[in-house]
């Protein structure tokens, strides 16, 4: 319990700290990197030096990295509840995603109603869906592979299902998913997941994950349809 109660602060502080922080971070970190790419090339610098430099670059991947699971969408006002057609937000992210996708061989199959009209926060679902559709497309990386991505409304519940034929966990790994800082990857910030449970908490939806070690995972999101 208080594990959990732990993790409501950190998702607290965690929103209140995108509002502020989003635009302001990323360009002194292009910045920082342009130049430690710069000094990296000099033949003026030591090979002790040099393993700083790297190790500094590394670091600041990793900050590049958190913006992108956290603060891509995010806006001064983070607040932004509206309603509206999910289907635009779906179109938008499949659009920017795609050619991520390209890039390992993942094909896109994506299928969704006309009207899928709800209470959302629209900065918050994008961020959403990105990570989702990363981690899906991450997970197919050395095989190529299928993401299906598949809305629909069912009894006042949208059904969002998200299907990848990858590398796939074992259920110990699916209860890891709600920790934050989980991570498989060299390169990962185990924030992704932290973003979308709380941003479907706070719109009382739920997240039901079924995986298979070797053939792949399909996170499906329910979330209520207010009148
Ligand atoms: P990151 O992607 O930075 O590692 P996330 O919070 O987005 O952090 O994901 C945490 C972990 O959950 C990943 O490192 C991975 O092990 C696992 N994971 C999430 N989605 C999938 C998926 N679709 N298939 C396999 N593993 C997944
Ligand atoms: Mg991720």
């Amino acid at each position: 319990a208080r594990d959990s109660l732990m993790q409501s602060e950190k998702l607290n502080v965690m929103s209140d700290l995108t509002a502020s922080v989003a635009h302001e971070i990323r360009n002194p970190l292009t910045v920082t990197n342009g130049f430690l790419q710069l000094l990296n090339k000099s033949k003026n610098i030591t090979e002790e030096e040099k393993k700083y430099v790297e190790f500094s670059l590394i670091e600041l991947k990793r900050a590049e990295g958190i913006v992108s699971d956290f603060l891509a969408f995010s806006k001064p006002q983070s607040e932004n509840m509206i309603y509206s057609n999910l289907k635009d937000e779906i179109e938008y992210v499949k659009n920017i995603i795609t050619p991520f996708a390209n890039m390992y061989q993942v094909h896109i199959q994506c299928k969704f109603q006309n009207s899928l009209n709800i209470y959302y926060d629209k900065n918050q679902i994008k961020q959403c869906f990105i990570n989702l559709y990363k981690n899906a497309i991450e997970a197919m990386k050395e095989t190529g592979g299928i993401l299906s991505i598949n809305v629909f409304e069912k009894k006042n519940e949208i059904l969002i299902k998200i299907k990848d034929t990858g590398v796939g966990m074992t259920s110990e790994e699916v209860l890891q998913l709600r920790r934050p800082y989980y991570s498989t990857k060299t390169e990962g910030t185990g924030l992704g997941m932290l973003m979308i449970y709380s941003s479907i908490n706070k719109i009382n939806g739920k997240i039901q994950v079924e995986s298979e070690k070797g053939k792949g995972t399909t996170f499906t999101i329910t979330i209520p349809v207010q009148d």
